[in-house]
């Protein structure tokens, strides 16, 4: 044999395995989160197991979070809560960041438009297959801004493959590029919501990472938590001491429940859920008969 034709072999067994373990290598994503840590709480896991498997991922928050601290004036609650979401980002493997900067549970007066204008030029930029939000549809959502993120991503996947909406940016190189696939993930999604369940056994450790990586916004929660609790008379004896260790604690304990009870009910140890919107419908007759473009 050859040594060039040893070398082919050698190279298609490589990509053979590439493929095997990246299955998805040449794809992108985009997440678009309300704030810094909805992504992590409700789809880290997923996000980090594509990425695993070959995804390049993108990241754009809606809001500026500076609402979010217990102790802290806005511009520094925002500061902090910035800089910790590029440290739970990196630990999910998520590559660049956006982050459009409206003002934290004050989005009423922005109108969705505007939210989904900025969103259909960094959907032409990065060109995602794969959409990660909020569910749209979600009956028992209470955020605004979740509700308004959700509303915005959505229509702005679709929009943005219209060559009719904002011409201009066709002017700078782009081009129209529709969102393929979707996750919407949600607080607390009912029956057939759900379709789709990703084991993420071998994430949940770095899910909780990228989770605790989110120190003020986490210490706020415990802070409320905590309160809440003591005007209802009662205490969780591992919130005595507020401290990093114990809201990290709480945080390991809350996040390996609710991932387990979600996995219980499909045959996995961690799990997490989402409504999925396939690029094709199940069973249609596209599905059935679409076949390779080559
Ligand atoms: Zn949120």
């Amino acid at each position: 044999m050859s040594l060039s034709r040893r070398c082919f072999l050698a190279a298609s067994a490589t990509s053979a395995a590439s493929a095997q373990t990246k299955p998805y290598a040449g794809r992108t994503m985009v997440v678009v989160t309300a704030h810094a840590d909805d992504f992590t709480i409700f789809a880290g896991g997923t996000i980090a197991k594509l990425i695993d498997e070959g995804y390049a991922a993108h990241l754009i928050r809606i809001t500026n979070d500076e609402k979010d601290s217990h102790n802290l004036g806005p511009g520094e609650t925002s500061h902090r809560n910035t800089v910790e979401m590029r440290l739970a980002a990196d630990i999910i493997g998520i590559k660049e960041i956006q982050s459009l900067d409206f003002r934290n549970d004050e989005l009423d007066p922005v109108s969705e438009t505007e939210i989904r204008a900025r969103l259909i030029l960094l959907f032409r930029k990065w060109k995602p297959y794969t959409l990660f939000t909020f569910d749209p549809s979600a009956k028992y959502e209470e955020n605004p801004d979740h509700k308004k993120t959700a509303r915005a991503a959505e229509d702005a996947a679709w929009t943005s493959g219209v060559h009719l909406f904002l011409q201009e940016h066709f002017t700078l190189g782009l081009q129209p590029w529709a969102v393929l696939d979707r996750y919407y993930w949600a607080r607390s999604p009912e029956g057939h919501d759900v379709n789709q369940v990703v084991d993420i056994t071998n994430h949940i450790d770095r899910k909780i990472n990228s989770i605790q990586a989110h120190k003020t916004m986490m210490m706020h929660t415990a802070v409320q938590l905590k309160a809440k609790l003591a005007r209802t008379g009662l205490r969780l004896p591992l919130l005595d001491t507020l401290n990093e260790e114990n809201v990290n604690k709480l945080v390991d304990i809350q996040t390996r429940e609710r991932a387990a009870a979600v996995g219980s009910k499909h045959n996995m140890k961690y799990a997490e859920h989402f409504h999925y919107i396939p690029v094709l419908g199940e069973g249609s007759y596209v599905q059935r008969n679409a076949v390779p473009l080559k």
